[in-house]
């Protein structure tokens, strides 16, 4: 079974730790680190449309 590994959609490194995901206008967004996902949030703020999920 292959994995697909998903690369962070701020700054593209590997996303090695699922969870950093953010549901957006233009469909889910997958991010490295929590760092990645508050910048991009940030930034979309207008397209992103739920709260950012993080692993508890
Ligand atoms: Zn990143």
């Amino acid at each position: 079974m292959s994995e697909t590994k998903k690369t962070c959609d701020l700054c593209g490194l590997t996303v090695e730790v699922s969870g950093f995901t953010l549901k957006t206008k233009e469909g889910d967004k997958a991010f490295c680190c929590e760092g990645c996902l508050g910048i991009y949030q940030m930034l979309h703020i207008d397209q992103v449309t739920t709260e950012p999920k993080q692993p508890s």
